[in-house]
């Protein structure tokens, strides 16, 4: 059987608002399927009364997906008025998976929110928004048809996880995100940061199975990019070497 991938989703409303979809992209289902994995796609669920144990139990690896801004009561800060509002229910359950995924020895990997739910997760900060550091380029945060431009270049550090992976020392990517890491949590190490102005761009907890995470977005990138399809291929691998 081929390694089951359990993909974060979230809930966006219908266009008419009557109805919600529990929701994906079909580019993170597209990169697990092509990679050789099952895609399964988690709902939120609403407690943690055995449901993540469920989860956890029906998979062999994770994807924390993109998306919104996780509150900033979870690492430690009051809203500054740049944070966008928090979907709640996802944060709960993204902040709980993530911590049992930790605690066990389930193959992880971030992209996006997803890195920084992990880092969150696991004890570490985030800068609320790019106007929060100095000297940060607005080039991270691409909107609309950019999203899928490869935009800025981030520098991937030798002797890490990520590039035994991705096998280049540079590559261009994809960036839309607006928070970014901060603290890096206990354990964890920075595996890749921006060319242009040296921020977090990946990180990894390096004694454990497979915990990677990026801030860009290799899922719409691994169509034309073997080596961010390399991503999803590790994850996979490690998926089918530490299953039960
Ligand atoms: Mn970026």
């Amino acid at each position: 059987m081929r390694p089951r991938i359990g993909i974060t989703s979230w809930l966006r409303d219908d266009s008419d608002r009557l109805e919600r979809w529990a929701a994906v992209r079909e580019t993170y289902v597209g990169a697990i399927r092509t990679a050789g994995g099952l895609p399964m796609i988690l709902p939120i669920a609403d407690d943690d009364s055995g449901v993540i144990t469920d989860c956890l139990a029906a998979v062999d690896g994770l994807v924390f997906t993109g998306g919104g801004d996780v509150a900033p009561a979870y690492y430690g800060q009051s809203p500054d008025e740049r944070c966008h509002e928090p979907d709640r229910q996802r944060d709960l359950f993204e902040i709980n998976l993530a911590r049992a995924a930790l605690a066990r020895r389930t193959a992880v990997l971030g992209i996006c929110r997803g890195l920084q739910v992990l880092n969150v997760a696991a004890g570490g900060t985030l800068y609320q928004d790019i106007g929060c550091r100095p000297g940060t380029s607005l080039l991270h945060a691409a909107r609309g048809e950019d999203r899928r431009k490869l935009i800025h270049a981030v520098r991937v550090l030798p002797g890490t996880r990520l590039h035994a992976i991705m096998g280049v020392a540079e590559s261009l990517v994809t960036s839309t995100h607006h928070q970014f890491v901060k603290d890096l949590a206990p354990g964890f190490r920075v595996t890749a940061e921006s060319v242009e102005d040296g921020i977090v761009e990946g990180l990894e907890q390096p004694d454990r199975p497979f915990l990677v995470a990026v801030q860009w977005h290799p899922e719409r990138m691994y169509q034309d990019h073997p080596e961010h399809l390399a991503l999803f291929q590790a994850l996979i691998a490690s998926a089918e070497q530490t299953r039960g």
